[in-house]
């Protein structure tokens, strides 16, 4: 019974992933999410049935449309795959519960992220909004005290301001894109105020070796943020590491 509850997850994950590329495709021009279909963005026809098929339609159309021949993006099956496999892990480490509800959400929350981030610099406060509204009414059915998600939503919120207060003052320029403090009051909800302050420096961990390599690759100073803190609050919350814990003994041995 696992394993078919882990296929039907998986499956179940691909497929929302497949509207999660709409979603990132089409919520940055501002455009419908339904009207019109699914089209091929070069010849404008129509996706026949089997060619809606998430996954399988590039595998077996080899990476092109049927019509005209243009070559279809390898992001859209890239994002599809990504998320079924995140909706399984969800399911093995959280099992059938409230909490792999609040997993499912984060982790296409992450995915959203890294695509319209990494393509356009841009994190879609729709897709935050709609998150936070459900993180918050699921957290509070598990048992959540209001007060203390409420202090979740709006430390980290508050802390990522100033920080960037702080760095547009050093750097004189813009240190860091308004989509980066939005992100904050989610790992807040997610993870809790205080490991909400470990993503920030594990995502700036994670970013300066790429950060690095851009600089000097590609001569590029800015890259997004925002992926690397997704990743960084995925992490801290699939492993369940308990920093607070690691501070504690730290300060214990310290002292
Ligand atoms: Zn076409």
């Amino acid at each position: 019974m696992e394993y078919l509850y882990g296929i039907i997850l998986f499956v179940f994950g691909v497929v929302l992933g497949s509207f999660y590329n709409v979603v990132c495709y089409r919520l940055p021009l501002k455009k419908s999410l339904i009207k019109p279909g699914s089209h091929c963005p070069k010849c404008k026809k129509p996706l026949s049935f089997w060619e809606l098929i998430p996954l399988f339609s590039y595998i077996f159309q080899r990476g092109k449309c049927k019509k005209c021949g243009a070559k279809i993006s390898a992001i859209y099956p890239l994002v599809e795959l990504s998320t079924g496999i995140l909706f399984l892990i969800s399911y093995l480490i959280f099992g059938l519960n409230l909490e792999l509800i609040i997993s499912l959400i984060f982790v296409s929350l992450v995915v959203i992220v890294f695509v319209t981030d990494i393509k356009e610099m841009i994190v879609l406060d729709e897709v935050i909004g709609i998150s936070l509204v459900f993180l918050v009414i699921i957290r509070l059915i598990i048992g959540y005290n209001w007060l203390d998600l409420t202090l979740d939503l709006i430390i980290p919120f508050l802390l990522m301001f100033l920080i960037k207060i702080f760095g547009d003052h050093c750097f004189k320029k813009e240190s860091m894109g308004g989509g980066d403090i939005k992100l904050m009051p989610v790992f807040g909800v997610l993870l809790g105020y205080k490991t909400a302050f470990i993503v920030i420096g594990f995502g700036a961990f994670l970013a300066f070796p790429i950060a690095l390599l851009f600089l000097f690759i590609k001569k590029q100073r800015i890259i997004p943020f925002g992926p690397f803190l997704s990743l960084a609050a995925l992490i801290l919350y699939f492993t369940q590491i308990d920093f607070e814990k690691i501070v504690t003994w730290l300060v214990m041995i310290g002292g």
